[in-house]
């Protein structure tokens, strides 16, 4: 069993595949290209797979592939099927996706072992989307959901990151997407992790003011009172309409008393929180040859360095060393 010195059993691997994206939102990597890691430092899937080995037999059971945009690493459906191989004791493996290239690879993902995916959407209106994400790509999305029901991936997730003034007016929209679609609607609370330093707390829109927006035109009910360490409250519509609304509320309800995630960057760092203003450097240690113990000793001492909270509220609030798109959301 994999514990932080809180007692906080982690359970939850997330992999960023790559730190290059297709989209610039205006949240996460807004403006050009940021500088990349040097192609030499990003782990192989070799190296991935012998990593995800180590850290399911210490008692990680879901992993997510993430980024940067996950798909467009090359063949990613191969490193499904070698994560597959875990299975059983890997219970879990999900991919976070802004969908673009999804429905190339739907089908593939899927044979290979893939359990569950979520898609990044935070506007139904083209012009607002593509203001948001600097591509012109709204239709590739909804072919992307499209593809993710065809292919079995049920209940279809999707992220929308909501921001004041920027599509806060489209939330009851969204919602109305997710029951209309029979989609699990995850609405995310801003985080200052964006690479071009633009958060303010003005811009954060509350979870609580999402749910009270959407419970105002569609009336919801909490499905349960306690959330584990998921990071979301769910509720479903009250009137039994199909889908189903999540609020994830990191900076108004910080919920890191039951995080139960660390994360592997692109280029082998382990990030123990979101907001970690350290990495461990776990690819020198894998390429050093390091026997699987050592490398099992090491996750396990850095486990232990896991930060007790995010100091996101504090006056005295360092940001994270890397942004969103370098550490996979
Ligand atoms: N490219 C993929 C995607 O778009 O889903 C995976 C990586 S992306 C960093 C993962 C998630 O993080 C997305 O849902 C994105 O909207 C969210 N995200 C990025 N920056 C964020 C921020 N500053 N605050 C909250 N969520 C953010």
């Amino acid at each position: 069993m994999l514990l932080d010195s809180y007692n906080r059993k982690i359970t939850d691997l997330r992999i960023s595949l790559t730190d290059r994206c297709n989209f610039r939102c205006f949240y996460c990597l807004p403006n050009g290209e940021p500088p990349l890691a040097r192609k030499e430092t990003i782990l192989t899937f070799e190296e991935i797979e012998r990593i995800a080995q180590i850290f399911v037999s210490l008692g990680i059971e879901k992993i997510r592939l993430t980024g940067g945009e996950p798909l467009i690493r090359r063949d990613v459906p191969e490193l499904v099927a070698k994560l597959s191989a875990l299975k059983p004791a890997l219970t879990d493996i999900a991919l976070t996706t802004n969908g673009f290239d999804l429905p190339r690879h739907a089908k593939a993902l899927k044979a290979a072992g893939l359990d569950r995916i979520t898609i990044s959407l935070d506007s139904l209106d083209p012009k607002n989307f593509e203001d948001i994400t600097g591509v012109d790509a709204l239709g590739k999305v909804l072919d992307a959901i499209a593809a993710a029901r065809e292919f079995g991936f049920e209940p279809v997730k999707i992220n929308a990151v909501v921001v004041r003034g920027r599509n806060d007016h489209e939330i009851v929209d969204l919602a109305r997407f997710a029951r209309e679609n029979n989609i699990s609607m995850r609405f995310i609370e801003f985080m200052p992790l964006d690479s071009g330093a633009e958060w303010d707390r003005t811009l954060v829109v509350s979870g609580r003011e999402i749910k009270e927006t959407i419970d105002a035109e569609l009336p919801l009910e909490l499905i349960d009172t306690t959330r584990g360490s998921e990071t979301s409250w769910k509720y479903r519509f009250a009137d039994g309409s199909a889908g189903e609304i999540g609020i994830i509320a990191p900076v108004t309800e910080m919920f890191c008393g039951q995080c139960s995630r660390i994360r592997l960057t692109a280029d082998g760092q382990i990030r123990t929180c979101l907001f970690s203003t350290v990495e461990h450097d776990l690819r020198s240690v894998i390429r050093s040859g390091a026997a699987d113990e050592e490398v099992a000793d090491f996750i396990k001492a850095v486990t232990l360095k896991k930060e007790p909270r995010h100091y996101i509220n504090d006056t005295a609030f360092t940001p994270a060393s890397r942004t969103m798109s370098f550490i996979g959301g």
